[in-house]
């Protein structure tokens, strides 16, 4: 999920791991929108080694009881103000029992009903089930939920994101919620490891083309390093670099066309962990991506002239000649 950097980090037990405020479009209207992240015992993939890129699990905590998340909501309520939108994010999968208990998730389903707010949590497929979802509409018929898919492709699933689950398995899943009547929200990743700069930009742009098909909205999000990860041990050794902002570019110009609501927030975009370009463009770059997200209009997506882009253009048609991939020189000289 796309995480803000603004954000203030707790620790106590009975305090979310952070909240804050944002906006989006909801029905063709910008609508104020409550983000809650909550710290839980952790996702259940984790203990199954985890994906390549999410270090969210370093915000879990083995010993929080189901009554300290049951407090970390309410807190976190409580300073919410107004919002017809809520987002409550876990580590891992709101319908994973050993996470998020029962009465807890109907607690926050009967939050948002009494808010009269619309809900988005995520999940992992193999948690969402007919009986499941009838329960949740049940309580509270507004409702998103996100599935992390990531790629269309089975074998960067596997092998470059360890995700545990096929696109069979998301199919699935996105196929129980839509036929309950509510909402899917996919998560496509841009540029897991291994990939080139050009491979992750085409697997990105098919990856979009498959979910618009199950999707009320797409979530483009491009990978940052975060703590603890194998990405993270590739990025150090020169490795990986995060995509290149021109590459959100393309893939949100050429994601227009499904006519599918398409958000991105680039966690850690501009700076090195995230996606980012030469330094100059990037600031321009990411209001236009913020712009377009917010408008769904194609021509808020801005395309400055940097002269990082010749540079980019030559990686994305070099790079795969090239074994080992290329090193990203600009984050050298930066250093050195
Ligand atoms: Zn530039």
């Amino acid at each position: 999920m796309p995480r803000e950097n603004k954000t203030f980090r707790r620790k106590s037990p009975d305090q979310a791991t952070s909240t804050w405020k944002e906006q989006e479009l909801v029905g063709g209207k910008l609508v104020d929108a409550a983000v809650i992240i909550l710290r839980t015992t952790g996702c259940s993939h984790y203990h199954k080694g985890g994906c390549s890129m999410c270090g969210y699990n370093y915000e879990s905590d083995k010993t929080v009881t189901p009554g300290n998340i049951v407090r970390q909501f309410d807190n976190a309520i409580k300073d919410m103000g107004e919002f017809r939108f809520l987002k409550v994010y876990t580590s891992g999968s709101f319908l994973d029992e050993c996470e998020v208990p029962r009465n807890v998730a109907d607690h926050v389903l009967k939050t948002a009903k009494d808010r009269d707010s619309k809900l988005l949590f995520e999940s992992r497929p193999e948690f969402v089930t007919p009986e499941r979802l009838g329960q949740i509409l049940g309580i509270h018929d507004d409702v998103e939920v996100a599935l992390g898919l990531e790629s269309s492709n089975d074998r960067v699933l596997q092998y470059s994101i360890n995700k545990g689950f096929t696109k069979a398995d998301y199919q699935k899943a996105a196929t129980v919620v839509k036929d309950k009547g509510a909402d899917v929200r996919t998560y496509v990743l841009l540029k897991p490891p291994f990939l080139t700069e050009s491979e992750a930009v085409v697997d990105a742009k098919e990856t979009v083309k498959f979910a618009a098909v199950l999707s009320d909205t797409i979530s483009l999000n491009p990978v940052n390093v975060q703590k603890g990860t194998l990405v993270e041990r590739l990025w150090r050794n020169w490795a990986y670099r995060p995509p290149w902002l021109w590459s959100v570019l393309e893939v949100l110009k050429a994601s227009n066309e499904y006519r599918k609501k398409i958000v991105c927030d680039p966690t850690g975009g501009g700076k090195e962990r995230g996606a980012h370009n030469c330094g100059k463009c990037d600031e321009m770059i990411l209001a236009s991506v913020r712009a377009f997200s917010q408008s769904q209009d194609p021509g808020k997506l801005g395309s400055p002239d940097c002269e990082c882009k010749d540079i980019w253009k030559s990686i994305m048609a070099m790079e795969g000649f090239v074994m080992g991939g290329n090193a990203d020189l600009q984050r050298f000289f930066k250093w050195h």
